[in-house]
């Protein structure tokens, strides 16, 4: 048991055994706290008060509920049992006041309960604009099971409903309403749909898919008025248009619930305002979760909330753990569509040295953007399928370099990196996020897989990844369904022995340069080849022959021409020419490295040689052996295979001009 809990006990009012902690609000991150104090077993006895009329739940679950594919009893959380030192219990109360100088806080019951520690975890309200008609029948709003039931209900009798707000939560009310046999209309104030997260193209590839699910979208109009005689029969847009309907959804945004803390003297900025130590102003209360505001920031999605749920159980077991805020990355599935949106990219600050790159596939729908600040990834969104998107997020977060030719191939292809993205969670490093809203990554989700946790289900209650969104479940069921099988691979032996070949004889050549000219004319000798001049052409335009289809095969990989055959068997096609390309290297020089540019283009021959070889033996064992090590191997000799190749034209082209013309 952690023996750290002395923190609390330190400053425990009561004198009984275990700290009183208590926490308003049972909401994801209330009940997150409540499961970290547990996991990191610290002794105390908590209270967990929350206002809501139902055992807690999952809130980002609701909009499956509006649309019926999920129920109540899907959603709802579990509690952590109750142990000698561990006394938990939920009370299904509303707080009314808090008294900080007594350590106190009053139910609407009036009961008065005793603290050492306040943890106020009371999330948001909706925000619904001052405007007339809001109190009319008919109008709704989308926040708890409450508001989710009572538009349920609504859904059978609604002709046309309008979702006022074009931000995540209005999309993905919309849509789910939409499949009710109700007009649904969608009127956002902005210019473009999820403004905050989305640029302005991205944003109307997204309006496309949200209007092919039936959904009408009125853009860069505000709701004026709601009218009707006690209850809605239309509203009036900013333009003046009148639009009839009969139900009438503000998802308008929300505000941090600060009340309590407000009447109680904490200090209030938007949200409660809270130190590294998610501390408030008063030192045995702390605010965490979407009504807290750290360094001026509130957030409002639940990754953060719980970010500081951890950092403060560590504080209460006595770690050394802060928050430093949370980096904004957020992989959704919006009206079916996947989106991706991280750092700035909505609104970007204008710098020195700052450029953005998109990519957009009139095809497939895809739209891609990425802002690059001095080589390093500072914003990314998406719209459609982005296989790299976990890459993305690794560069974005860990400010990798991306390079000048990553650019200018993205700008071609939409993609950073060359070959096909890893479909093998197994594959991906140890640190990539698997679960975004829990942070929960791909080295976590493995150890709890060896562990004997043999389902989603299992994995979900150890690691909680999987828990909140669920869009990470595919990935989860990917990495339980496959140990990392390796890749088959055409031609495995014969491109391992060739490659083997290849790395010696280049190494020879470099070390042991030069064969000796042969003294007896008894002696058959091949020496005419490399001195006579018409069989040094034959070899030297053989070899350029041989260059030139060795690029074509890695167009082949670039592009998916059908056409010319399996592309396994050109790979194995290109090691065989690599080693016939040094053996006309060996009868055009004889071996013999040359002076100046010539011994450049002969060194840049061998190193092309050399690290192809490499590039076909890891390979080779990557087909055998699956680790994430030989993967990065195998990638990085592509890599450097490609990169010594970029001179090589230019030292032929330069040797031929000199040959002919001197
Ligand atoms: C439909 C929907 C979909 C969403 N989808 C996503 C998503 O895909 N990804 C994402 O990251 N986020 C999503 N969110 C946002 C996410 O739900 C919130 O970020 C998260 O719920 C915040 O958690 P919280 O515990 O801080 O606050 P809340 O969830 O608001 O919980 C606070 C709780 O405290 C209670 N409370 C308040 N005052 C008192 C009091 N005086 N006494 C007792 N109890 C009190 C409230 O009733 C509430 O139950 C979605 C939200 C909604 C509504």
């Amino acid at each position: 048991m952690n023996t750290a809990t002395d923190y609390l006990a330190s400053n425990s009012s009561s004198k009984s055994a275990l700290a009183k902690i208590i926490v308003i609000g049972a909401g994801p991150v209330g009940v997150r706290f409540v499961d970290e104090l547990k996991r990191k077993q610290i002794i105390c006895d908590v209270t967990l008060f929350g206002n809501e009329p139902y055992d807690p739940y999952n809130r980002v679950q609701l909009s499956n509920v509006l649309s019926r594919s999920k129920d109540y009893a899907d959603i709802v959380t579990q509690f952590p049992s109750s142990t000698d030192d561990f006394h938990f219990r939920y009370a299904q109360e509303n707080i009314i006041e808090i008294h900080p100088s007594k350590k106190q806080i009053t139910t609407q019951q009036k009961k008065v309960v005793d603290y050492d520690s306040l943890i106020i975890a009371t999330g948001s309200t909706p925000h619904i604009p001052n405007i007339d008609g809001v109190n009319l029948k008919g109008v709704y709003t989308f926040r708890n099971l409450r508001d989710t039931e009572a538009l349920l209900a609504r859904t059978y009798r609604s002709r046309t409903t309008i979702v006022v707000g074009g931000g995540l939560l209005g999309l993905e009310a919309a849509k789910a309403l939409s499949t009710h046999h109700t007009e649904v209309i969608l009127i956002q104030q902005g210019e473009r749909l999820m403004n905050r997260q989305l640029d302005e193209d991205a944003s109307s590839v997204l309006a496309g898919h949200v209007k092919q699910e039936g959904i009408r979208v009125i853009t860069s109009s505000g709701v004026r008025r709601v009218f009707g005689d006690q209850r809605v029969e239309g509203v009036i847009t900013r333009d003046g248009t009148k639009i009839l309907c009969d139900t009438v959804l503000f998802c308008t945004g929300i505000r941090p619930q600060n009340k309590l803390a407000l009447q109680s003297g904490i200090s209030v900025g938007r949200g409660i305002t809270v130190d590294d130590f998610l501390q408030t102003s008063n030192e045995n209360i702390y605010a965490i979760g979407e009504c807290s505001e750290h360094q001026g920031q509130v957030y409002g999605i639940v990754t953060p909330g719980f970010e500081q749920a951890a950092v403060l159980a560590d504080r209460f077991a006595g770690g050394k753990a802060t928050y430093q805020g949370t980096q904004l990355i957020s992989t959704l599935k919006v009206v079916g569509e996947s989106v991706c949106s991280m750092g700035e990219v909505a609104e970007v600050t204008r710098r020195a040295k700052q450029h953005f790159l998109s990519y957009n596939n009139k095809k497939t729908g895809a739209y891609r953007k990425l802002v690059i600040h001095q080589s390093r990834l500072i914003g990314a969104c998406a719209v459609g399928e982005w296989e790299e998107s976990r890459r993305i997020q690794e560069s974005f977060l860990s400010g990798h370099t991306i390079f000048p030719w990553q650019q200018w191939w993205f700008r071609i292809t939409g993609k950073l990196w060359f070959g096909k993205a890893d479909t093998q969670v197994a594959n991906w490093p140890e640190t990539a996020m698997v679960c975004q809203c829990n942070q929960i990554s791909r080295g976590r989700v493995t150890t709890a897989i060896d562990e004997g946790y043999q389902s989603i289900e299992a994995i979900g209650k150890i690691t909680s990844a999987g828990t909140v969104c669920g869009s990470c479940q595919p990935l989860l069921q990917n990495l339980l369904g496959s140990e990392a099988k390796p890749a088959q691979l055409t031609g495995a032996i014969t491109i391992l022995l060739l490659s083997i070949f290849a790395a010696v004889a280049s190494v020879i050549f470099v070390l042991f340069p030069g064969i000796e000219p042969v003294e007896s004319v008894q002696t058959p000798t091949l020496e005419f080849l490399w001195t006579d001049g018409w069989w040094k052409q034959v070899t030297g335009f053989s070899l350029i022959g041989i260059v030139a289809l060795g690029l074509m095969m890695s167009l082949r990989k670039r592009f998916s021409w059908k056409f010319l055959g399996d592309f396994s068997y050109w790979r194995v096609l290109h090691v065989v020419l690599g080693l016939v390309a040094l053996a006309i290297l060996l009868a055009h020089t004889g071996a013999h490295l040359g002076e100046n540019l010539n011994k450049l283009l002969m060194l840049n021959f061998l190193i092309i040689s050399a690290v192809g070889a490499f590039a076909g033996l890891s390979l080779a064992l990557a087909s055998k052996i699956s680790t994430s090590g030989i993967e990065t191997l195998k990638k990085s000799w592509y890599w450097i295979h490609i990169l010594v190749v970029w001179p090589l034209p230019a030292l032929l082209i330069i040797h031929i001009f000199s040959v002919y013309y001197y």
